[in-house]
């Protein structure tokens, strides 16, 4: 008997080695990987990754020798990094990033999609019914958990206005939490309203620039100028929210939460006033604001939307303002594109570069796009505006672009869609609480600790 536990013991400790060694033998470290595979398909690799310590157990069985993509694919999901094509013999190897895929993925994405949901008009109809009813509850179950605070009562403040060559400023403020404030700027046309009449409103969150900057007021004065209410407003942490919260909390789930809660709130507020016509109701804003475009146009009380530098299959934001709540999981799987097809039969404009990830749209996603507005026989209710030699910006030729979106949805004067009428006003002027935040109340809130309980946690959770 005693033998026979020797022996057991003996065959268990010899296996157990085996193993090891098995496991010892064929690993390599990363960096030695990655040397042989740049030696092998004589290609070089940028490493922007921390490769320190890692080792690739069973090392050659994830070589291929037809490809460099599949054993660089092989190796490196063991370490959550990917490699990034520069061109056929440089590849950088990277960070695995969530939000950002290959434009070949989207388009296999956009083809799934459409083979699968959009044979046909009804079809259609179900699958945005479906993608409309998630991503609309995420978003609502997101502001609502952040309204448990909103000030019952708490009526927005506006400023004195200042008239210019046709147009109007106002600031506004409106507490949304406890002592936090929400403040922009409402622009509006100079001249006075017939009884009864009522003005289209545009609201355009901000990307991650600002309000102040003078593309901002050229687009926001403009559309005032040619007969809408535009809204300007800024971002969390941005502006004046950052004299309050500071700059570090929008790299945090709460910026996301908290922009799809202030855009709800300016939304409702300005649904509530007389002089603004329901039936028109756009949204329009530029890269990240491009990504808030599509994301609350979800919300069936916008009735035009217009993503700028933004929409696209493959990316679907880079900030965690933009995709710290993983919306395109909803509807068991979307994308961007599919979230601003949602608005269809509506009307939506989309306008695109060639230097960012909206460089495939004509490609990729206009025909999914065009697809869908013709099931729904409403294809002239598109717009698509493409620039293949600019880049990611805001610039005149974009801007004439929403200029004419909007005047010929919203039926504007587009005779006034010219900017040199336009006053700049200084970062002062554009403030409710002057230009350090002075004038902020007694009771105002000045940094993340004195916010509720639930949101300092989750200002906290991405830093
Ligand atoms: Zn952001």
């Amino acid at each position: 008997m005693k033998r026979l536990l020797f022996l057991l013991l003996l065959l268990t400790v010899s296996s157990a080695y085996a193993q090891y060694d098995y496991e010892a033998t064929h690993r390599k470290s990363l960096d030695q990987v990655i040397r042989e595979l740049s030696e092998r398909f004589q290609t070089r690799l940028k490493v922007e990754v921390d490769t320190v310590g890692k080792w690739v157990p069973q090392a050659d069985s994830r070589i291929r020798p037809y490809s460099i993509e599949e054993s660089l694919n092989n190796v490196l999901t063991l370490f959550n990094y990917k490699i990034v094509k520069q061109n056929p013999r440089y590849y950088k190897i990277k960070p695995y990033e969530p939000h950002r895929r290959l434009p070949e993925e989207g388009k296999r994405l956009i083809d799934y999609l459409t083979a699968v949901h959009y044979q046909n008009d009804t079809a259609a109809s179900t699958r945005l019914q479906r993608v409309q009813e998630e991503a609309f509850a995420i978003i609502d179950r997101e502001i609502n958990e952040l309204r448990a605070w909103t000030v019952s009562n708490a009526e927005p403040k506006l400023t004195k206005k200042r008239t210019y060559n046709g147009y109007t400023v106002q600031n506004f403020c409106i507490e949304t939490l406890p002592g936090l404030y929400l403040c922009g700027s409402i622009y509006a046309p100079q001249r006075k309203l017939k009884k009864g009449e009522q003005l289209p409103l545009i609201l355009s969150p901000d990307g991650h620039t600002s309000r102040y900057i003078e593309e901002t007021q050229l687009r926001l004065a403009t559309w005032a100028r040619m007969g809408a209410v535009a809204i300007g407003y800024d971002l969390v942490g941005y502006g004046e929210s950052a004299l309050q919260l500071g700059e570090q909390v929008h790299h945090s789930v709460l910026a996301q939460q908290m922009q799809w809660m202030n855009t709800r709130i300016l939304l409702e507020w300005m649904l509530s006033r007389e002089e603004i016509d329901p039936t028109r109701i756009g949204l329009c804003g530029a890269s990240g604001g491009g990504t808030q475009t599509m994301q609350m146009g979800v919300d069936p009380r916008f009735t035009a939307i217009c993503p700028v530098i933004s929409l696209s299959s493959y990316f679907d934001g880079g900030c965690p303002c933009e995709s710290a709540i993983y919306l395109p999981a909803a509807a068991n799987g979307t994308c961007n594109a599919e979230l601003a097809a949602v608005h269809a039969p509506r009307p939506l404009g989309v306008v695109s570069d060639g230097k960012d990830w909206t460089a495939h749209v004509p490609e990729i996603e206009e025909p999914f796009l065009r697809h869908i507005y013709r099931l729904h026989q409403a294809e002239e209710q598109l717009a698509f505006y493409h620039y293949p030699n600019e880049g990611h910006d805001f610039g005149p030729n974009k801007r004439q672009a929403v200029y004419d979106f909007f005047g010929r949805v919203f039926h504007l004067d587009l005779h006034q869609a010219d900017e040199q009428f336009v006053t700049i006003e200084s970062v002062a002027q554009l403030r409710c609480f002057g230009a350090n935040g002075e004038l902020l109340p007694e009771e105002a809130i000045r940094s993340i600790e004195q916010l509720p309980m639930y949101a300092r946690e989750r200002a906290k959770s991405l830093r």
